[in-house]
């Protein structure tokens, strides 16, 4: 794991790569009235990736709560647990975490280690872009930025075994 310093510079560099990039060429909210950022269930949220909080953890517009890895399923790579966090629909958009810059897209590490960028099935009942099951209906920039982006993330090891961990668990779904 890299030092806090480590974490910043690497953060600060995926917030800076995926800042300006979006799903469509224009605002895919207009499709949805913005449901991802909305309210749609209770307690949405997402969890900020190890290091994150690092960047963003005192936003004012931002609520965190920490998630014990007692009572909350992490990888063991995670060790104490982590931060969920929720907003008021409002962010500062160049500090948004990084769970709403790759949505609607996921990271998928196949048995070889292979990624590929799917659609989040998490969004399944909000999204229309998930619904629509077709990532090439995403912009080509946005589908290789968020690539590089998670391939740089893939180097550490908590964020790896968490990728790791929700690709099993859609394999084992697929092949039911
Ligand atoms: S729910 Fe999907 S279409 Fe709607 S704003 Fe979020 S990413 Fe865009
Ligand atoms: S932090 Fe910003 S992008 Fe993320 S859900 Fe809230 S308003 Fe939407």
């Amino acid at each position: 794991m890299l030092s806090s310093d480590g974490l910043l510079r690497l953060w600060t560099e995926i917030y800076e790569m995926t800042d300006t990039t979006t799903p469509l060429p224009t605002d895919c909210g207009k499709l949805c009235d913005s449901m991802c950022c909305r309210d749609w269930a209770p307690g949405v949220g997402v969890y900020l990736y190890p290091g994150e909080q690092l960047l963003i953890g005192d936003e004012p517009w931002l609520s965190r709560t920490w998630h014990d890895s007692r009572r909350y399923v992490f990888p063991p790579s995670w060790k104490e647990g982590g931060w969920f966090v929720t907003c008021e629909a409002t962010c500062r958009r160049s500090l948004r975490p990084f769970g709403c810059r790759t949505f609607p897209l996921a990271p998928h590490l196949d048995t070889h280690s292979r990624l590929t960028m799917v659609l989040d099935e998490n969004g399944g009942a909000i999204c229309p872009l998930v619904q629509a099951g077709e990532t090439a209906l995403l912009t080509a920039r946005f589908r290789a930025t968020m690539r590089r982006a998670w391939m740089k993330l893939l180097c550490l090891k908590p964020i790896r075994d968490d990728v790791l961990q929700a690709s099993s668990a859609r394999d084992c779904r697929s092949n039911r």
